[in-house]
C-alpha cells in the first residue's frame, strides 16, 4: 500500500488545509505521515543495524579487534540523532511539524535538537551528510569481508563463528537490497527533502509543492531556485 492510500486523517506537510483529491500532487510524494510506511522503514532500519552489528560481533569474536563494532554502534548512534538531523532533516519539511521528536516516514522519533532550515542544504552539509551516511551503510562491508577472509585462513579454529558471518552476511546483502530498492527505487523519487543528494524528485513537482508551502518556497527563491518552465 502507499502512502497515499492511508486511511484518514491525512496530515499534509505542505499545507495543512489541502485536500488530497483536489491536489497535484497526489501519489507524486511522501508529503503526509503514514504510520504503516514509517513502520516498515523503521523494521527494515533496525534489521540493517542489527545485521551490521553482528557481523562485528562475529568477526570481533574472531580476529579480536573490537573497534569495529565500536566505532560502529557510535557513529549509527551520533548519525540518527545528531548528525543527520542536523544536516539532512533540519531542511525537510517534516521537521517543521510540531513536537520535540521527528514525526515522518524515516527517521520518526528522533529528538529534534536543531531549528527548521528551510532553506536548501548547504554543498558543504551534503557532503558531510555522503561521509556518515556512507560510512553507516558500507562500513558493514569491511567487517564482512575482513571477518571472511580471516576465516578461510583460519578456518579449522572458527567454523561455528565463520558460518555465523557468511549467514548474517547474506541476511545482511539480502536487507541492503531491499532497501536499496525501497529507497533510491521508490522512496528517494518521491521524498520532500528535495535538497538531498540521493532525492530524485522532479523539478517540476519541487515547483509544485513550493507554491503549497509559501515558507519553504521564500527561502528556496532567495538561494537561487527557479521555476522550471520545461
Ligand atoms: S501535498 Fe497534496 S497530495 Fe500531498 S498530502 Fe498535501 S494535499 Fe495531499
Ligand atoms: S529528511 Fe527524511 S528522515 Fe529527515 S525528516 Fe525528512 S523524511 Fe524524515
Amino acid at each position: 500500500m502507499t502512502p497515499y492510500q492511508s486511511s484518514l486523517p491525512i496530515n499534509c506537510i505542505a499545507d495543512p488545509n489541502s485536500n488530497c483529491i483536489e491536489c497535484e500532487l497526489e501519489g507524486k510524494l511522501i508529503c503526509f505521515v503514514n504510520k504503516k510506511f514509517a513502520n516498515r522503514f523503521t523494521v527494515g532500519n533496525l534489521l540493517y543495524r542489527i545485521l551490521a552489528s553482528s557481523i562485528f560481533v562475529f568477526s570481533g569474536l574472531m580476529i579480536g579487534h573490537w573497534w569495529m563494532l565500536i566505532s560502529y554502534v557510535g557513529v549509527v548512534v551520533l548519525t540518527f540523532t545528531i548528525i543527520e538531523p542536523r544536516l539532512l532533516c533540519s531542511h525537510c519539511p517534516f521537521y517543521e511539524k510540531e513536537g520535540k521528536f521527528l514525526k515522518c516516514w524515516a527517521l520518526r522519533g528522533m529528538p529534534k535538537l536543531w531549528k527548521y532550515r528551510p532553506e536548501p542544504a548547504s554543498k558543504a552539509e551534503k557532503l558531510l551528510m555522503l561521509i556518515f551516511g556512507g560510512f553507516i551503510d558500507l562500513f558493514p562491508f569491511v567487517g564482512s569481508i575482513w571477518g571472511i577472509i580471516f576465516f578461510a585462513l583460519n578456518y579449522r579454529d572458527y567454523l561455528f563463528l565463520g558460518i555465523a558471518i557468511i549467514i548474517s552476511t547474506i541476511l545482511f546483502l539480502t536487507v541492503a537490497g531491499y532497501f536499496s530498492k525501497a529507497l533510491l527505487g521508490n522512496s528517494c523519487k518521491k521524498c520532500t527533502n528535495f535538497s538531498c543528494s540521493m532525492n530524485k524528485v522532479p523539478e517540476k513537482i519541487i515547483d509544485k509543492f513550493l507554491e503549497k508551502n509559501p515558507k519553504m518556497k521564500e527561502a528556496w527563491f532567495s538561494c537561487g531556485w527557479q521555476i522550471n518552465n520545461n
